[in-house]
């Protein structure tokens, strides 16, 4: 592999041809070639490699990085013969995702948010958040990390961050055949935690240990449409974490009280400092505990609430587990509406890429019948535009966010 050498030409590189009948999705910029795709591969290419692409009589789709370990056997970033997948290829990709964000996303009331997202901007298998002068970079491609020097360089280039620190998400090593150390890779290491500005509020962020790349930046506008409704609410925020949905109602929103509840010690120790460091600390409540016996015991105590927020983590990472994953949304959107106030919002989350948005309204209208209550859906989201979706990939669309009122 030369992840160095500027500009290969065409007729230099290794050949992956595409069975018969297999080429379509790729000729319409799908970027993801699996294994099950390929007919054949000319020219022993390392992992890592820059390949082109041919259809089985031989027509150019696209150039893409190769990788035998992985089954995504292929990643395509270029459908121009002439256009290398060389410094200044990633250079151009970088720059303009970083002006996606800070045309629309940076301000002096949001000062962290998703600086690449992946194949919606063009670079597959590279993610990267910023949560004020730092950068979180993932790598869930090996063919990207060993670009990595030059990826480094670039972002510090339109970046200027004061440090950069890497995270490998979990399987992603076996996955790819990937063998890179976290920690940091550029300037200074980051404090912890990593002070930010979300919709003009403050939040501490462990980038180092926190859950996911420390916080959840995809519920960011979520977050703000629920503040809407919340004025004088005793409000429920299960699934709370760092409390984002519960602190941005007590602020933003004048709810009167927030009960936040996670079974994650370290979460709920991040919430109480996001309260404090908000001047709400006395109107936030903390409870640790399983959010499932959390709401049956309140049930069962006649408890009732004017807002509900759930946002469980994925129930299922693979189709096969979407029915079983759909019955658990059930039982959970069940328990919620128990303890609603007729009228109340309940905000309904769920992340699961495999559960559609459709298959999860039929879930909530199996709700609304069972439990006898009318349900109004008066908002349907997904995830903030710094998470932007690629019409060519659109398996990357993975969160559902409603705001309903339960009559
Ligand atoms: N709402 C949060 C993000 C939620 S992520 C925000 O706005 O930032 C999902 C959270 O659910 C994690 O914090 C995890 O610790 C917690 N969790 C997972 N399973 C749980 C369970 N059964 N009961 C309570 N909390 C749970």
């Amino acid at each position: 592999m030369a992840p160095n050498s500027d500009s290969s030409p065409l007729e230099s590189l290794p050949n992956v041809a595409l069975k018969q009948k297999r080429a379509l999705p790729f000729f319409n910029q799908h970027p993801w070639v699996f294994t099950g795709a390929v007919l054949s591969v000319k020219g022993a290419p390392a992992p890592g490699d820059e390949v082109v692409v041919r259809a089985d009589h031989g027509k150019f789709v696209a150039r893409g990085l190769f990788n035998s370990n992985s089954n995504i056997r292929v990643r395509l970033y270029s459908w121009n013969e002439e256009v290398a997948l060389d410094r200044e290829f990633w250079d151009e990709r970088i720059k303009t995702a970083v002006s996606l964000r800070s045309d629309f996303i940076q301000n002096e009331e949001t000062t962290a948010y998703r600086l690449i997202n992946s194949e919606a901007d063009g670079l597959s298998g590279l993610t990267v958040d910023r949560y004020g002068d730092w950068l979180l970079v993932q790598f869930t491609s090996l063919a990207l990390a060993e670009r990595k020097e030059i990826l480094f360089d670039l972002l510090e280039e339109h970046c200027s961050p004061k440090g950069i620190w890497l995270r490998t998400e979990k399987g992603i090593r076996d996955l790819e055949g990937l063998s890179i150390s976290d920690g940091l890779v550029r300037g200074e290491e980051p404090p912890r935690p990593v002070p930010i500005k979300e919709n003009g509020l403050t939040f501490l962020v462990d980038v180092a240990e926190g859950q996911k790349t420390g916080y959840f930046l995809d519920q960011r506008d979520n977050r703000r449409a629920v503040a809407r409704y919340t004025a004088g609410h005793k409000v429920l925020d299960l699934f709370s974490y760092s409390g984002g949905f519960g602190i941005t109602a007590a602020v933003t929103g004048g709810a009167e009280s927030v009960t936040c509840v996670d079974s994650s010690k370290p979460a709920l120790e991040s919430a109480q400092q996001n309260a404090t460091a908000n001047d709400v600390a006395e109107k936030v409540n903390i409870a640790a505990s399983d959010c499932f016996k959390y709401l049956e015991a309140a049930r069962d105590e006649g408890a009732v609430f004017d807002t509900v927020i759930l946002d469980p983590p994925k129930m299922t990472r693979s189709a096969s587990g979407a029915k079983s994953a759909l019955r658990g949304y059930h039982s959970l959107n069940d328990l919620a509406v128990s303890v609603l106030r007729p009228g109340g919002i309940l905000v309904t989350c769920c992340c699961s890429g495999h559960i559609s948005r459709d298959e999860f309204v039929r879930m909530l209208s199996g709700v609304a019948t069972g439990s006898g209550r009318r349900i109004q859906i008066l908002e349907s989201r997904g995830h903030a535009a710094d998470h932007p979706v690629s019409p060519n990939c659109p398996e990357n669309a993975y969160l559902k966010c409603l705001i309903c009122r339960v009559v």
